[in-house]
């Protein structure tokens, strides 16, 4: 049976308070393990600041489209198209 793996440093949690401080750990010479209970990356990438940029950048461009004929562009297919994105 192989010898269980040892490490000097534990951090709870990939987010970004997680991954920066394992980094820093290790580039200081510490043996360091990072364990996540549940998404890897922690909330910015998977729940909070991307996913919320898509949606606010998704209804710009919803809102846009839905003026376009005060620019004189016609957008109907486009406008459906995005629409149903947002329903994803
Ligand atoms: C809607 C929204 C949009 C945002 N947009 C931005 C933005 O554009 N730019 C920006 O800089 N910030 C943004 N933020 C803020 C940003 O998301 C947070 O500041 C950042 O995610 C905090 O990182 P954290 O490491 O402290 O926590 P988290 O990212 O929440 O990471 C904590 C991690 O620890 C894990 N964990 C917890 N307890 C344990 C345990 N006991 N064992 C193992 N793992 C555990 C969790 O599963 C999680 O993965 C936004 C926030 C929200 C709500």
């Amino acid at each position: 049976m192989s010898q269980p793996e040892r490490f000097e440093i534990l951090v709870l949690g990939s987010g970004e308070g997680g991954k920066y401080l394992a980094w820093h750990m290790a580039q200081a010479g510490y043996r360091t393990a990072v364990v996540e209970r549940q998404l890897i990356g922690g909330s910015c990438p998977n729940t909070n600041c991307l996913p919320s940029k898509n949606e606010i950048w998704s209804a710009k461009v919803a809102d846009l489209v839905r003026r376009a004929a005060a620019f004189g562009t016609v957008a109907c297919a486009i406008l459906l198209m995005i629409q149903q994105f947002l329903k994803t």
